[in-house]
């Protein structure tokens, strides 16, 4: 286990992911019955922008650098507004020059974003990352830290007893087979509960497994699977993340209009090379 995500934080990939997870929580809060967000891969929760590891890749600069001071047209600005809110209040000195410091993980920003009848379930295996998640959200009565293979939450921790919430899966892809585990795991936390939502987190890197998994996925017999391909450069010779892709299984009715909005507006800020698109398609209907 050598990924360290803050060398990431708040990078393009993160902000994409982190406004599809604000979405969907702010869509569960749409009904008054408790809800669970369940974060396999969770990570430290807050990231210090000003690190060693966060200014030697700079990465944060071409993803919620470009975003959070960035004009935006009023529908945009309204469906970005409570993940941007959560980002503003960790960083509540922004001078008038405005910019950001620290940056929210997906645990803090569901964390955030919930009502004082949901929970919040975070899984971090990294014994150093999950002793600092446990330190942020200690007394925190609404939320459980625990550490454990994430893999292994799809199985005995579902369903949770709230019955409706949500499941990010987030994994480091630092190992080969991740791809394949990815599927697996979906099937196996599915057949548990078929009514959860899952937002599902991958690299656009290795084009041909890319390929092989939205295969998979459409053979997996699991419907309502909705997939979100957001790429910043033309496909490269070299490895290196040209994009990153979302699937989101049983997503809201709303989401699929809600990120017509908003992946354009995004795409507009955080593309770094053309040609270079975003895309939406359902791997599996109804
Ligand atoms: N979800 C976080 C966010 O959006 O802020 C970022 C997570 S980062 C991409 C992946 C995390 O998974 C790392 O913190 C790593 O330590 C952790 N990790 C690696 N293998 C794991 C496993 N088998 N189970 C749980 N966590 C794992």
């Amino acid at each position: 286990m050598n990924y360290r995500h803050a060398y990431h934080a708040g990078n393009f990939a993160d902000v994409v992911k982190h406004v599809v997870l604000s979405r969907l929580v702010e869509y569960l809060k749409q009904k008054d019955k408790a809800f669970r967000v369940i974060d396999t891969h969770a990570g430290i929760g807050r990231y210090d922008l000003s690190s060693t590891e966060a200014q030697k890749t700079g990465e944060w600069q071409g993803g919620i650098g470009r975003l959070i001071d960035a004009p935006l047209d009023a529908k945009a600005a309204a469906l970005l507004a409570p993940y941007l809110d959560v980002v503003r209040s960790l960083n509540p000195e922004r001078g008038p020059e405005g910019g950001v410091k620290k940056y929210p993980g997906s645990p803090l920003i569901a964390r955030q974003l919930m009502r004082k009848q949901d929970r919040l379930s975070a899984v971090e295996l990294h014994q150093d990352d999950a002793a600092r998640l446990k330190a942020l959200f200690a007394g925190d009565f609404q939320t459980r830290v625990i550490e454990l293979d994430g893999w292994l939450a799809l199985g005995a921790h579902l369903p949770p007893k709230e019955k409706r919430g949500l499941l990010l899966i987030d994994p480091p892809f630092e190992e080969q087979g991740e791809f394949g585990r990815l599927v697996d795991g979906l099937q196996k936390a599915h057949k548990r509960w078929p009514g959860g939502i899952y937002a599902l987190w991958y690299p656009v890197k290795d084009r041909k497994a890319v390929i092989a998994f939205r295969k998979a996925l459409k053979q997996s017999g699991i419907p309502r699977l909705l997939d979100i391909d957001f790429e910043i450069k033309p496909a490269s010779a070299e490895p290196s993340l040209d994009g990153s892709g979302m699937v989101v299984v049983n997503p809201p009715f709303t989401l699929e209009g809600e990120l017509r909005i908003v992946l354009p507006a995004l795409h507009r800020l955080l593309v770094v090379e053309k040609p270079a698109d975003w895309r939406m398609e359902w791997l599996a209907g109804e």
